[in-house]
């Protein structure tokens, strides 16, 4: 029987690169579970304060991100939709698994050495300044672990730049299980579950990704924009100079993006989608784009702003996911105590 389990910063509004990239799969792998799969997806707020926030402005995100999640099709019948701050099971596995990992394992993290690449001592460049930095950044992937472990998921839809933090969770797990279990095997050993990559590029600089930290809002397309201002960012979007349009991600990113949108919105093969315009221009090509766009968007962001407004709603879906979460995670966290002698 299989767990899955993933989790998503409540970021609030997200772009165009959030949903093909993560949510879609997410909403595919709901609808296409059998039946006895359990399935988890979690707004992960403890995650979010590594980094600074606004008190106000975050209590607003971790809400717009729920209804998006739901506006976008995640079926609060099918899936456990929650908010993991409503589950103290992770702060009090994650504290265990803090006194079992050792330091060393955290610094070979690449998104902690990339951190600390941005940190340079202000008296000498090439030293790095590590007291700039605050220590949940250092220890977030063994909270990411505790995330996983809590629920024995069996398997953990990610990215690939999330690979070597599911690899810590396994060695975490293991640790665990050669510490404390006479079986040494207690916790699962969760596998990564590859979600197809769809990577969307900045509408401007396809060199790179589209990311909502850009400070430019024309680089990306907001879940919530209307069909004008879709159509204007599309529309300025950078393409190229050559004739007709070709799928070559390498010689033409920014054509091959747009075609790469097309395709996601038609769930279509991008080579298939490419072809139909070898003989057009960019303005058919960004037109059809706007198009299909609108086709995608234009539901999930009526069903957004309806539910945005319904609080009540929403507080209840967050309660009855949260009361899902604690009876899962329950009888794991009942043998860990027993087994670490807190009980
Ligand atoms: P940042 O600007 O800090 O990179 P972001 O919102 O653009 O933030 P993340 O918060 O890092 O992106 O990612 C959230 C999820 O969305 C991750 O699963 C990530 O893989 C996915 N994602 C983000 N940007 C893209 C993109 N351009 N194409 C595909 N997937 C993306």
């Amino acid at each position: 029987r299989r767990v899955i389990f993933s989790g998503i910063q409540p970021t609030g509004i997200l772009h165009l690169g959030n949903y093909l990239g993560a949510i879609s799969n997410w909403v595919k792998l709901q609808n296409e579970a059998r039946p006895d799969d359990d399935i988890l997806f979690t707004i992960v707020g403890w995650h979010a304060l590594t980094l600074p926030q606004n008190p106000k402005e975050l209590s607003v995100s971790r809400r717009d991100m729920l209804a998006t999640l739901l506006a976008f099709g995640i079926d609060p019948k099918r899936s456990v939709l929650f908010y993991q701050e409503d589950n103290p099971c992770h702060v009090e596995l994650s504290w265990i698994f803090n006194c079992i990992t050792p330091l060393g394992q955290l610094r070979r993290m690449t998104t902690w050495k990339s951190r600390l690449a941005t940190v340079r001592n202000a008296n000498d460049e090439s030293e790095v300044d590590e007291s700039l930095l605050n220590a949940g950044l250092f220890t977030y992937p063994i909270l990411q672990a505790a995330d996983i472990l809590a629920y024995q998921a069996t398997h953990v839809p990610v990215g690939e730049d999330q690979t070597q933090h599911l690899q810590l969770t396994r060695d975490i797990a293991d640790a665990f299980n050669r510490t404390f279990d006479p079986q040494k095997k207690f916790f699962t050993l969760p596998e990564v579950l590859i979600t197809p990559n769809r990577r969307v590029r900045s509408l401007k600089d396809p060199s790179t990704k589209m990311s909502k930290s850009n400070p430019d809002p024309s680089t990306r397309i907001m879940l919530t924009d209307t069909f004008a201002q879709i159509d204007k960012k599309i529309r300025s979007a950078v393409t190229d100079s050559i004739h007709g349009i070709t799928y070559d991600p390498v010689n033409r990113p920014g054509t091959s993006n747009l075609l790469s949108i097309l395709a996601a919105c038609e769930n279509a093969d991008v080579e298939e989608v490419a072809k139909r315009y070898v003989d057009k221009g960019h303005g058919v090509l960004k037109k059809d784009v706007s198009e299909a766009l609108e086709g995608l968007l234009k539901g999930p962001r009526s069903e957004f702003e309806r539910l945005r407004q319904d609080r009540g709603y929403l507080d209840a879906v967050a309660k009855e996911g949260a009361e899902k979460a604690r009876a899962r995670s329950q009888k794991t966290m009942e043998q860990v105590r027993t087994m670490i002698g807190l009980y």
